[in-house]
Protein backbone atom coordinates (compact mmCIF):
# COMPACT_ATOMS: atom_id res chain seq x y z
CA UNK A 1 0.00 0.00 0.00
CA UNK A 2 1.63 3.26 -0.74
CA UNK A 3 1.69 5.75 1.69
CA UNK A 4 3.18 9.41 2.24
CA UNK A 5 3.64 11.16 5.21
CA UNK A 6 4.09 15.16 5.59
CA UNK A 7 5.66 17.86 8.51
CA UNK A 8 4.25 20.96 8.43
CA UNK A 9 5.03 23.96 10.46
CA UNK A 10 2.54 26.56 12.17
CA UNK A 11 3.28 30.01 10.91
CA UNK A 12 3.82 33.38 13.05
CA UNK A 13 3.08 36.71 11.32
CA UNK A 14 5.98 39.05 12.73
CA UNK A 15 3.85 42.13 11.19
CA UNK A 16 0.89 42.11 9.84
CA UNK A 17 -0.60 45.37 7.98
CA UNK A 18 -3.98 44.97 6.99
CA UNK A 19 -5.74 47.58 4.21
CA UNK A 20 -9.25 48.63 3.76
CA UNK A 21 -11.87 45.36 3.06
CA UNK A 22 -11.56 44.71 -1.20
CA UNK A 23 -14.73 44.21 -3.13
CA UNK A 24 -14.18 40.79 -3.03
CA UNK A 25 -14.42 40.74 0.74
CA UNK A 26 -10.89 40.18 1.51
CA UNK A 27 -8.23 42.75 3.31
CA UNK A 28 -5.43 43.55 1.31
CA UNK A 29 -2.51 42.41 3.86
CA UNK A 30 1.56 43.56 3.93
CA UNK A 31 2.48 40.64 6.42
CA UNK A 32 6.53 39.05 7.31
CA UNK A 33 5.50 35.22 7.72
CA UNK A 34 8.36 32.93 9.88
CA UNK A 35 7.56 29.67 9.68
CA UNK A 36 8.14 27.48 13.38
CA UNK A 37 9.25 24.52 14.77
CA UNK A 38 5.17 23.40 16.03
CA UNK A 39 4.17 20.75 13.76
CA UNK A 40 1.10 18.98 12.19
CA UNK A 41 1.82 15.93 10.20
CA UNK A 42 -0.13 14.53 7.85
CA UNK A 43 -0.35 11.14 6.73
CA UNK A 44 -1.94 10.09 2.98
CA UNK A 45 -2.53 6.18 2.58
CA UNK A 46 -3.99 5.64 -1.21
CA UNK A 47 -7.29 3.34 -0.71
CA UNK A 48 -8.41 0.86 -3.22
CA UNK A 49 -11.42 2.62 -3.92
CA UNK A 50 -12.16 6.76 -4.84
CA UNK A 51 -12.93 7.65 -1.23
CA UNK A 52 -11.66 10.51 0.43
CA UNK A 53 -11.37 9.74 4.46
CA UNK A 54 -9.85 12.25 7.61
CA UNK A 55 -9.20 10.74 11.01
CA UNK A 56 -7.90 13.60 13.62
CA UNK A 57 -5.63 12.86 16.02
CA UNK A 58 -4.72 15.48 19.33
CA UNK A 59 -4.25 15.58 22.38
CA UNK A 60 -5.09 19.39 22.36
CA UNK A 61 -8.26 20.30 23.92
CA UNK A 62 -10.97 21.37 22.02
CA UNK A 63 -12.32 23.59 24.19
CA UNK A 64 -14.57 25.32 22.22
CA UNK A 65 -16.71 24.81 19.24
CA UNK A 66 -14.48 26.77 16.82
CA UNK A 67 -11.74 24.75 17.83
CA UNK A 68 -12.93 21.47 16.65
CA UNK A 69 -10.99 19.91 13.63
CA UNK A 70 -14.22 18.55 11.10
CA UNK A 71 -13.12 15.21 10.24
CA UNK A 72 -15.33 15.38 6.70
CA UNK A 73 -15.17 17.31 3.73
CA UNK A 74 -15.21 20.75 5.63
CA UNK A 75 -11.23 19.68 6.76
CA UNK A 76 -9.10 21.72 4.87
CA UNK A 77 -6.60 18.88 4.37
CA UNK A 78 -9.65 16.71 2.48
CA UNK A 79 -10.46 20.18 0.50
CA UNK A 80 -6.73 19.74 -0.87
CA UNK A 81 -7.08 16.59 -1.47
CA UNK A 82 -10.32 17.29 -3.72
CA UNK A 83 -8.23 19.94 -5.25
CA UNK A 84 -5.30 18.09 -6.48
CA UNK A 85 -7.89 15.25 -7.90
CA UNK A 86 -9.67 17.65 -9.76
CA UNK A 87 -6.45 19.35 -10.91
CA UNK A 88 -4.58 16.00 -12.37
CA UNK A 89 -7.52 14.04 -12.82
CA UNK A 90 -7.02 11.08 -10.99
CA UNK A 91 -9.57 8.79 -9.96
CA UNK A 92 -7.87 7.36 -6.78
CA UNK A 93 -9.00 7.27 -3.04
CA UNK A 94 -6.93 8.29 0.05
CA UNK A 95 -7.42 8.15 3.80
CA UNK A 96 -5.95 11.53 5.66
CA UNK A 97 -4.53 10.83 9.15
CA UNK A 98 -3.59 14.31 10.51
CA UNK A 99 -1.55 14.54 13.74
CA UNK A 100 -2.57 18.07 15.17
CA UNK A 101 0.02 20.02 17.23
CA UNK A 102 -0.66 22.98 16.26
CA UNK A 103 -3.39 25.14 18.38
CA UNK A 104 -6.94 25.43 16.52
CA UNK A 105 -8.07 28.49 15.92
CA UNK A 106 -4.95 29.99 17.66
CA UNK A 107 -4.10 32.65 14.34
CA UNK A 108 -1.41 29.86 13.79
CA UNK A 109 -2.91 28.43 10.59
CA UNK A 110 -2.86 25.36 11.60
CA UNK A 111 -5.44 24.19 8.95
CA UNK A 112 -3.74 26.13 6.08
CA UNK A 113 -0.55 23.96 7.26
CA UNK A 114 -2.71 20.48 6.75
CA UNK A 115 -4.15 21.55 3.84
CA UNK A 116 -0.62 22.35 2.31
CA UNK A 117 0.75 18.89 3.93
CA UNK A 118 -2.34 17.06 2.12
CA UNK A 119 -1.27 19.07 -1.11
CA UNK A 120 2.48 17.24 -0.72
CA UNK A 121 1.63 13.84 1.08
CA UNK A 122 -1.63 12.72 -1.79
CA UNK A 123 0.90 14.18 -4.79
CA UNK A 124 3.21 11.27 -3.60
CA UNK A 125 0.40 8.70 -2.97
CA UNK A 126 -1.41 9.14 -5.82
CA UNK A 127 1.96 9.65 -8.10
CA UNK A 128 0.35 12.32 -9.78
CA UNK A 129 3.88 13.70 -9.78
CA UNK A 130 2.92 17.61 -10.00
CA UNK A 131 6.09 20.08 -9.23
CA UNK A 132 6.41 22.30 -6.70
CA UNK A 133 5.59 25.64 -8.63
CA UNK A 134 1.77 23.68 -9.47
CA UNK A 135 1.23 22.79 -6.23
CA UNK A 136 2.17 26.24 -5.02
CA UNK A 137 -0.45 27.21 -7.31
CA UNK A 138 -2.73 25.20 -6.00
CA UNK A 139 -2.14 26.07 -2.11
CA UNK A 140 -3.07 29.81 -3.27
CA UNK A 141 -6.81 29.06 -3.97
CA UNK A 142 -6.96 26.88 -0.71
CA UNK A 143 -6.40 29.99 1.62
CA UNK A 144 -3.85 33.10 2.03
CA UNK A 145 -1.72 30.98 4.07
CA UNK A 146 -1.22 28.05 2.03
CA UNK A 147 1.46 28.97 -0.16
CA UNK A 148 3.93 29.71 3.07
CA UNK A 149 3.49 26.99 4.43
CA UNK A 150 4.74 25.02 1.53
CA UNK A 151 7.07 27.26 1.32
CA UNK A 152 8.47 27.86 4.97
CA UNK A 153 11.63 30.04 6.28
CA UNK A 154 10.89 33.61 6.16
CA UNK A 155 8.77 35.43 3.75
CA UNK A 156 7.00 38.30 2.53
CA UNK A 157 2.98 38.11 1.86
CA UNK A 158 1.45 40.42 -0.45
CA UNK A 159 -2.18 40.53 -1.92
CA UNK A 160 -4.59 38.78 1.07
CA UNK A 161 -1.07 36.48 2.04
CA UNK A 162 -1.08 34.40 -0.69
CA UNK A 163 1.16 36.26 -2.50
CA UNK A 164 4.98 35.25 -1.51
CA UNK A 165 8.19 36.27 -2.16
CA UNK A 166 11.27 35.52 -0.40
CA UNK A 167 13.18 38.04 2.31
CA UNK A 168 16.56 38.17 3.24
CA UNK A 169 17.10 37.07 7.03
CA UNK A 170 19.41 35.69 8.93
CA UNK A 171 19.40 34.32 12.14
CA UNK A 172 17.08 31.77 14.44
CA UNK A 173 14.95 33.10 16.75
CA UNK A 174 13.48 31.77 20.27
CA UNK A 175 9.92 32.16 20.83
CA UNK A 176 7.59 31.45 23.82
CA UNK A 177 3.84 31.02 22.75
CA UNK A 178 0.95 31.60 25.05
CA UNK A 179 -2.67 29.68 23.88
CA UNK A 180 -5.87 31.00 24.90
CA UNK A 181 -8.43 28.79 26.47
CA UNK A 182 -10.93 29.68 23.56
CA UNK A 183 -9.99 29.82 19.88
CA UNK A 184 -10.81 33.06 17.82
CA UNK A 185 -12.37 33.18 14.36
CA UNK A 186 -10.30 34.68 11.96
CA UNK A 187 -13.46 36.20 10.11
CA UNK A 188 -14.79 37.69 13.45
CA UNK A 189 -11.89 39.49 14.24
CA UNK A 190 -11.61 41.12 10.69
CA UNK A 191 -15.07 41.93 11.38
CA UNK A 192 -14.08 43.56 14.54
CA UNK A 193 -11.32 45.56 12.61
CA UNK A 194 -14.11 46.73 10.09
CA UNK A 195 -16.72 47.84 12.50
CA UNK A 196 -13.86 49.89 14.31
CA UNK A 197 -12.31 51.51 11.79
CA UNK A 198 -15.70 52.40 9.78
CA UNK A 199 -15.46 55.86 9.09
CA UNK A 200 -11.71 56.20 9.02
CA UNK A 201 -9.48 55.63 6.39
CA UNK A 202 -7.54 52.79 6.41
CA UNK A 203 -4.18 52.93 4.92
CA UNK A 204 -2.68 50.95 2.51
CA UNK A 205 -0.66 48.14 4.48
CA UNK A 206 3.56 48.47 4.13
CA UNK A 207 5.97 46.17 5.46
CA UNK A 208 8.00 48.24 8.06
CA UNK A 209 11.42 49.18 6.98
CA UNK A 210 12.84 48.47 10.35
CA UNK A 211 11.53 45.03 10.82
CA UNK A 212 13.27 44.59 7.32
CA UNK A 213 16.26 45.56 8.69
CA UNK A 214 15.97 43.35 11.58
CA UNK A 215 15.79 40.51 9.95
CA UNK A 216 18.82 41.17 7.50
CA UNK A 217 20.99 41.72 10.33
CA UNK A 218 19.35 38.73 12.49
CA UNK A 219 19.40 41.21 15.31
CA UNK A 220 16.97 40.03 17.94
CA UNK A 221 16.48 43.17 19.92
CA UNK A 222 15.36 45.40 16.42
CA UNK A 223 13.14 42.33 15.78
CA UNK A 224 11.46 42.48 18.81
CA UNK A 225 11.20 45.96 18.52
CA UNK A 226 9.47 45.91 14.91
CA UNK A 227 7.06 43.42 15.80
CA UNK A 228 3.43 44.56 15.13
CA UNK A 229 -0.11 43.55 14.30
CA UNK A 230 -2.92 45.85 13.05
CA UNK A 231 -5.67 43.11 14.14
CA UNK A 232 -4.24 44.13 17.55
CA UNK A 233 -7.26 46.34 18.32
CA UNK A 234 -9.88 43.99 17.10
CA UNK A 235 -8.74 40.83 18.72
CA UNK A 236 -8.75 43.26 22.39
CA UNK A 237 -11.85 44.19 22.22
CA UNK A 238 -13.12 40.82 21.51
CA UNK A 239 -11.08 39.15 24.37
CA UNK A 240 -9.65 42.44 27.09
CA UNK A 241 -7.57 39.33 28.73
CA UNK A 242 -5.13 38.92 26.42
CA UNK A 243 -3.79 42.23 27.39
CA UNK A 244 -2.35 40.98 30.33
CA UNK A 245 -0.73 37.82 29.14
CA UNK A 246 1.03 40.06 26.67
CA UNK A 247 1.86 42.64 29.75
CA UNK A 248 3.12 39.34 31.66
CA UNK A 249 5.69 38.61 28.70
CA UNK A 250 6.76 42.29 28.69
CA UNK A 251 6.66 42.51 31.98
CA UNK A 252 9.29 38.89 32.06
CA UNK A 253 11.54 41.20 29.61
CA UNK A 254 10.09 39.82 26.42
CA UNK A 255 12.07 41.38 23.32
CA UNK A 256 8.71 41.93 21.61
CA UNK A 257 5.32 41.11 22.38
CA UNK A 258 2.19 40.90 19.54
CA UNK A 259 -0.83 38.47 19.15
CA UNK A 260 -0.51 36.25 16.25
CA UNK A 261 -2.35 36.75 13.00
CA UNK A 262 -6.19 37.09 14.60
CA UNK A 263 -5.10 35.56 18.11
CA UNK A 264 -5.87 34.60 20.22
CA UNK A 265 -2.46 33.13 20.93
CA UNK A 266 0.17 35.59 22.45
CA UNK A 267 3.86 35.76 20.91
CA UNK A 268 6.84 36.66 22.82
CA UNK A 269 10.55 37.03 21.92
CA UNK A 270 12.77 35.96 23.90
CA UNK A 271 17.04 36.94 23.45
CA UNK A 272 18.14 32.95 24.30
CA UNK A 273 17.12 29.51 25.42
CA UNK A 274 17.40 30.88 28.95
CA UNK A 275 15.32 33.55 28.27
CA UNK A 276 13.07 31.86 26.62
CA UNK A 277 12.72 29.44 29.69
CA UNK A 278 12.32 32.46 31.81
CA UNK A 279 9.24 33.98 30.31
CA UNK A 280 7.30 30.83 30.12
CA UNK A 281 7.98 30.51 33.73
CA UNK A 282 6.21 33.70 33.90
CA UNK A 283 3.94 33.16 32.07
CA UNK A 284 2.62 29.62 33.57
CA UNK A 285 2.64 30.56 36.74
CA UNK A 286 1.33 34.45 36.05
CA UNK A 287 -1.30 34.21 33.29
CA UNK A 288 -4.00 33.02 32.45
CA UNK A 289 -3.32 31.06 29.18
CA UNK A 290 -4.13 27.26 28.17
CA UNK A 291 -0.28 26.30 27.58
CA UNK A 292 2.71 28.00 26.99
CA UNK A 293 5.22 26.43 24.36
CA UNK A 294 8.93 27.16 23.89
CA UNK A 295 9.60 27.10 20.30
CA UNK A 296 12.39 28.47 17.60
CA UNK A 297 12.00 29.68 13.94
CA UNK A 298 12.65 29.70 10.95
CA UNK A 299 12.26 25.87 10.10
CA UNK A 300 11.22 24.55 6.28
CA UNK A 301 7.95 24.33 4.97
CA UNK A 302 5.99 20.93 4.05
CA UNK A 303 8.13 18.09 3.67
CA UNK A 304 7.94 14.04 3.45
CA UNK A 305 9.34 12.22 5.79
P1 LIG B 1 -5.43 31.49 10.51
O1 LIG B 1 -4.22 31.77 11.33
O2 LIG B 1 -5.13 30.87 9.18
O3 LIG B 1 -6.38 32.61 10.43
P2 LIG B 1 -6.27 29.85 12.69
O4 LIG B 1 -4.93 29.29 13.04
O5 LIG B 1 -6.81 30.90 13.58
O6 LIG B 1 -6.26 30.34 11.20
P3 LIG B 1 -7.19 27.17 12.19
O7 LIG B 1 -6.60 26.36 13.28
O8 LIG B 1 -6.54 27.10 10.86
O9 LIG B 1 -7.32 28.69 12.65
O10 LIG B 1 -8.73 26.74 12.10
C1 LIG B 1 -9.74 27.60 11.76
C2 LIG B 1 -11.03 26.81 11.56
O11 LIG B 1 -10.87 25.91 10.47
C3 LIG B 1 -11.44 25.99 12.77
O12 LIG B 1 -12.60 26.53 13.26
C4 LIG B 1 -11.65 24.58 12.24
O13 LIG B 1 -12.93 24.10 12.58
C5 LIG B 1 -11.52 24.67 10.72
N1 LIG B 1 -10.64 23.62 10.14
C6 LIG B 1 -10.86 22.96 9.00
N2 LIG B 1 -9.87 22.08 8.76
C7 LIG B 1 -9.00 22.18 9.75
C8 LIG B 1 -7.78 21.53 10.06
N3 LIG B 1 -7.26 20.57 9.28
N4 LIG B 1 -7.13 21.91 11.19
C9 LIG B 1 -7.65 22.89 11.97
N5 LIG B 1 -8.81 23.51 11.74
C10 LIG B 1 -9.50 23.17 10.64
Amino acid sequence: MSSANVRVPAKINLCLGVGPVREDGYHPLATVYQAVDLHDEVRATLRDDDEITVAVHTELDALSEIAIVPENSDNLAVRAALLLRERTGTLLGVDLAIRKVIPVAGGMAGGSADAAAALVACNEAWGTGLSRAALEQLASQLGSDVPFLLHGGNAVGGGRGETISPVLARGSYNWVFATAHEGLSTAAVYAEFDRLNAGTEVAHPTVPDALLAALRAGDADALGAALSNDLTEAALSLRPELADTLAVGIEAGALGAILSGSGPTALFLASDEQHSLDIAFALTSASDCADVIQSRGPVTGARLI
